[in-house]
């Protein structure tokens, strides 16, 4: 009954892995890189200096082929005419990336959405490594960037150290996964696309494509991958905590109408640590309105 229970909270759930082929927690062998230095742009910023991005212009949708280059960038006032209060709030000291780092599927602040396909939709990141953590899931599923995979197991031991067990339920997903994952949420849904665009995403549109994302469970399994999750030690801690390791909660609740996804407490996404304590010391709520990008409520 439990895996059965187990089994069937996984179906249901948004991210979307369609069976878990391991029960057991595991711990693996291999260890992931210990260095990890984030090659955040900018660490830091010379007072009076005026973050480039701030001149960004909304990207068009769906638009692979632009070239961030021909938004012609708005004139920097060089000669600082006295402060410019509005740029020194809280955001100017974290470095915001250019264009090119939330297009390049390579970046640790790529923003996939259902208006950003991955560039190729089928880009297979390289670097994938197995963290060193409790698994909940087999190779290649249970694989992240080696950034990525470094921060988890920091992340997993702060928690432990905190009384608090996580394990990784999901993690990299390759284009090809997606179409089965995708496919198998329509069927669920009696063929009903919307119904599973709220909650999988398509091939090509997935986060977890990039390894830069995963979805973490409590080590008892309570709550995999439910709306329940949030309300768990587990949850509660990845919300209070992800951030200073460099993760942010990817899909909100109450943040469909930016993200196109119902909330999923259990889908958290690497972009650095500058990036998501910036975010979090903003209230910005999803990568989307911290980088000043369109809304993807739908494909
Ligand atoms: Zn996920």
């Amino acid at each position: 009954m439990w895996v059965t229970t187990a089994v069937l909270l996984v179906a249901l759930s948004g991210c979307g892995t369609p069976a878990p082929t391991v029960e057991a927690t595991t711990t693996a062998a291999q260890t992931a890189p210990a260095t990890t230095a984030p090659p955040s742009p900018a660490a830091t910023l010379t007072p009076g200096t005026i973050p480039a991005p701030a001149q960004r212009a909304p990207e068009p949708a769906d638009s692979p082929a632009a070239a961030p280059s021909t938004a012609a960038p708005q004139a920097v006032p060089t000669a600082s005419p006295t402060a410019v209060p509005s740029a020194a709030r809280s955001s100017a000291a974290a470095p915001r990336p250019e264009p090119a780092e939330y297009s390049d599927p390579s970046s640790l602040t790529v923003v996939v959405n259902k208006r950003r396909p991955l560039n190729p939709v089928d880009y297979f990141p390289s670097g994938l490594v197995l963290p060193s953590v409790p698994l909940a899931v087999q190779e290649p599923n249970a694989l992240l960037r080696g950034e990525t995979a470094a921060a988890v197991e920091d992340l997993f031991e702060a928690a432990a150290n905190d009384g608090v067990g996580l394990t990784l339920v999901s993690g990299y997903r390759s284009y090809q996964d997606q179409v089965s994952t995708y496919a198998h949420w329509v069927a669920q849904n009696g063929g009903n696309t919307d119904a599973a665009d709220r909650i999988s995403a398509r091939a090509g549109f997935s986060e977890h494509q990039t390894g830069l994302a995963f979805d973490v469970g409590q080590s008892d399994g309570a709550c995999t991958l439910a709306p329940c999750f949030a309300d768990t030690a587990a949850g509660q801690w990845m919300a209070a905590n992800a951030h200073r390791f460099g993760f942010i909660l990817r899909y909100p609740a109450g943040a469909e109408a930016v993200t196109g996804f119902s909330g999923e407490a259990w889908h958290y996404r690497y972009v650095g640590v500058d990036v998501a304590e910036a975010m979090r010391n903003d209230g910005a709520a999803t990568l989307e309105e911290y980088f000043g990008l369109p809304a993807a409520p739908g494909y």
